[in-house]
């Protein structure tokens, strides 16, 4: 044990008090036992903790200045150490951190925040070729006031006196059996073990207060309706200034004008004449890609053409691969486009006299109608007649 405790804490030699107070607490609520059980942070938030014990005893501090032994070889929380590592963590968090975790002593008041959801809309391209978005979220985010402890500026929390500080009271309760004791969280401290007395104004004793902030929010490609982003720790804060929770980002994907998305996989219709659908044609469609911002100026396909062969009936659907939607794992899904023939409406003499000759010449003048059990085919595969 060696190592400064100016660079354990990573505050410069002239910090003041209220900076190495803020320092301390910044690394112990990543470090807390209650939030991260792993040895080795432990073990380093016992190091920063004897930092914090030397740099906060303005007499330890002169010494260590002066040259002499920061942690004077007195071990953590040990015998011969005026100012333990427990006191330390009553005087922070009300409690020995979750030692145990049995119920026993106090309890801290420093708890992970909850998990935050907030939901956005966005366009079908957005989804596809991902987006990054400003979102305003309101949030439970730490004190600056008290720095998460509660305690007013200056004054810090004490021991309960009706529990000695324990977090919970015995009770003895007379039965058939005889006496029987049980320990019970102390209502005085809600079990905490500490007090604050002079709890801080800006957030009444809670460590955390109310706050609107804008994140900036990358989206990948491929997302679609119902996909979460998460995005760590931008949650809620915890009571006591614990560590925040995560923030989730439900993805909404508004309709899209064209395009029908089924997974990766688009969907579109295209209405044809009956003329075009007999004789064949070409046709221009829209990519997904024109509704990118500026994806006209940049080189980007915004339109193809595909050819509808002659003859062409209605319903025919065409499977154009590679030009759907980027999926989350890579590829890229099909667009599917599915032909409608029109039959035209609203004759003039002249459109009547031409297709009564076509219709003469191609001796469909009194069509049979051909009946088919196409429907019942579909609905026997379907249903297993
Ligand atoms: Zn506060
Ligand atoms: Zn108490």
């Amino acid at each position: 044990m060696s190592q400064d405790p100016y660079d354990l804490l990573g505050v410069a030699r002239d910090a003041d008090a209220d900076t190495i107070k803020k320092a301390y607490r910044r690394l112990a609520r990543q470090l807390h036992p209650d939030v991260n059980p792993d040895p080795e942070t432990q073990e380093k938030f016992k190091e920063v903790t004897a930092a914090y014990e030397v740099l906060s005893d303005p007499q330890k501090r002169a010494a260590f200045d002066r040259g002499g032994d920061a942690f004077g070889g007195a071990g953590f929380g040990g015998q011969g150490a005026g100012f333990s590592f427990t006191d330390i963590m009553d005087a922070f968090f009300g409690g020995q951190g979750g030692a145990g975790g049995g119920g026993r002593g106090p309890r801290s008041r420093m708890r992970r925040g909850q998990d935050a959801l907030i939901r956005i809309e966005i366009e079908l391209a957005e989804a596809a070729f991902g987006v990054t978005r400003e979102l305003k979220v309101d949030t439970a985010v730490l004190c600056e006031t008290c720095h998460g402890d509660g305690a007013a500026p200056g004054s810090q929390p004490v021991p309960c006196e009706t529990c000695r500080g324990q977090g919970e009271v015995a009770v003895v309760q007379r039965s058939f059996l005889g006496e029987v004791r049980t320990l019970r969280p102390c209502s005085a401290c809600r079990g905490f073990g500490t007090i604050i007395p002079d709890p801080c104004r800006d957030c009444s004793g809670d460590g955390r207060v109310r706050a609107g902030r804008t994140l900036t929010v990358k989206i990948p490609a491929g997302v679609d309706t119902g996909t979460r982003v998460q995005l760590g720790e931008q949650g809620e804060v915890g009571p006591g200034g614990g560590p925040a929770g995560d923030l989730y980002v439900e993805i909404h994907v508004a309709p899209h004008e064209t395009f029908v998305r089924q997974g990766n996989d688009l969907h579109c219709t295209v209405t044809l004449p009956m003329s075009a659908a007999a004789l064949g044609t070409t046709l221009t469609l829209p990519t997904l890609e024109a509704d990118v911002e500026n994806g006209a100026g940049s080189g980007v396909e915004t339109s193809f053409e595909i050819d509808i062969d002659p003859g062409t009936q209605s319903g025919t659907e065409q499977v154009l691969r590679g030009r759907g939607v980027p999926g989350l794992r890579g590829g890229r899904g099909d667009l599917v486009v599915t032909t409608v023939v029109e039959t035209p409406t609203r004759l003039d003499p002249r459109q009547e006299e031409l297709l009564r000759e076509l219709a003469a010449i191609r001796g469909e003048e009194q069509p049979t109608g051909q009946v088919k059990a196409q429907q019942k085919s579909v609905f026997g595969r379907l249903f297993g007649h």
